[in-house]
């Protein structure tokens, strides 16, 4: 199968872990017969530096003509890079906004799985850490109250702002249906997350969600109130499949959920459009205190390069490969600096970003 793939390294650490993704995927390639093909492009401080702005028209089109997209990660150090000097909108991150929306990605997924030679440096209860976890976070991406009617403005003498919270069933049909099609790769059991005992949107949220669960008798919906669900998260989140809520809920809930993995530099993500298309890149930012350094983990950035494979070629056995080889990798004992914790230098074997993408390499089996 020949992917192609636009690149965008970004910012920081960005070019060094989209490096790593490109070498692992080359590996993927060579073992399983399929052609790679990537293009790199700019987006974020890199495209501000060379042309004026954070992202072209040329990045945009050289995105949507390609099957997916892998991203490193944009922006510099907020307090003392030139880019923050600019007004808002021409500032590093307007570029990644400009090109969600240029793309129509309406669905983000992000995993939170805790890795058994990780559980140290899971915040939770040693019991929780001991079931382990295996979630994933589906937001949606366009609506809500992040997008609603703001303003505001005097009322009977003193300041009242307004912000609304608007959902169109359409947008809640969609996501829902990709909700339940990530379900059916993974363990079947969808929880839709919303308020339905306060918000008119949640209640219209859950009747939408019901009815699209009526085409996958196969996958077990269940619904739970977002404050429930906050609790469950730090209590018992062995209990979470495919986790499906509205976007604030979902800005708030991935964050938790990411938090409890305890390992920022292992988490990747993916924003899906209504085609297979999709935007996949690192949960994390572009680490400019370390850029530079050869000191990243490539992981978040190697595992997005994954997703890619699962859900934008439907590639699952590849997929698998790269996601044995990093468990591979971390059940040898190697580790690179942000994954070391207060372990003793003796006690694992640490590694810099580009030894990790050839330990990586070396560990892609054909399944
Ligand atoms: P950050 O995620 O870049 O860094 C937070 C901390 O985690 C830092 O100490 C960093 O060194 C460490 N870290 C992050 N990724 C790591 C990795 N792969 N390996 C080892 N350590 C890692 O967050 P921040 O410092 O708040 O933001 C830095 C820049 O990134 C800002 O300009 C911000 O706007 C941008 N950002 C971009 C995105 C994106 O492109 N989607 C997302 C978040 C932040």
């Amino acid at each position: 199968m020949k992917l192609n793939i636009t690149c965008i390294p970004g910012d920081g650490i960005g070019p060094e872990i989209v490096a790593e993704a490109k070498k692992v995927l080359n590996k993927v390639a060579e073992v399983y017969g399929h052609e790679m093909i990537f293009k790199d492009v700019l987006m974020g401080g890199c495209s501000i530096d060379a042309y004026g702005v954070p992202l072209t028209q040329e990045t945009i089109d050289a995105a949507k003509a390609a099957d997916a997209v892998l991203m490193g990660s944009i922006g510099g150090n907020t307090s003392t890079s030139p880019w923050y000097k600019l007004e808002p909108s021409k500032r590093p991150e307007a570029g990644l906004l400009g090109i969600r929306k240029a793309l129509g990605l309406f669905a983000n997924l992000r995993p939170a799985y805790l890795y058994p030679q990780l559980k140290e440096a899971c915040p939770l209860k040693e019991e929780a850490a001991a079931r382990g976890f295996d979630m994933m976070i589906m937001r949606e991406l366009t609506g809500g109250l992040y997008f609603g009617e703001r303003y505001t403005k005097e009322v009977n003498g003193e300041l009242t702002a307004t912000d609304t919270l608007v959902y169109k069933e359409s947008e809640i049909r969609r996501i829902a249906i990709k909700a339940f099609e990530v379900a059916r790769k993974r363990r079947k059991s969808v929880i839709s997350v919303d308020k339905a005992n306060v918000l008119d949107s949640s209640r219209l949220w859950r009747k939408v969600v019901e009815e699209v669960a009526k085409d996958y008798p196969d996958v077990k919906l269940e619904h739970m109130l977002v404050d429930n669900c906050a609790m469950q998260l730090v209590r018992d989140p062995a209990q979470f499949d495919v986790v499906l809520t509205e976007n604030m809920f979902g800005d708030i809930l991935s964050d938790e959920a990411s938090m409890i993995t305890g390992s920022i530099g292992m988490l990747p993500s993916a924003s899906l459009n209504d085609s297979s298309f999709g935007l996949y890149e690192p949960s994390h930012g572009s680490a400019p205190d370390i850029a530079g350094k050869n000191i990243a983990n490539p992981i978040a950035t190697v595992l997005s390069a994954a997703m890619m494979l699962r859900y934008t070629f439907n590639l699952d056995k590849e997929a698998d490969s790269i996601e044995n080889a990093v468990r591979k990798v971390l059940e040898e004992g190697y580790r690179t600096t942000d994954l070391m914790g207060n372990a003793k230098e003796s006690e694992f074997k640490k590694v810099g970003c580009s030894e990790m993408g050839d330990l990586l390499v070396e560990r892609i089996l054909s399944l």
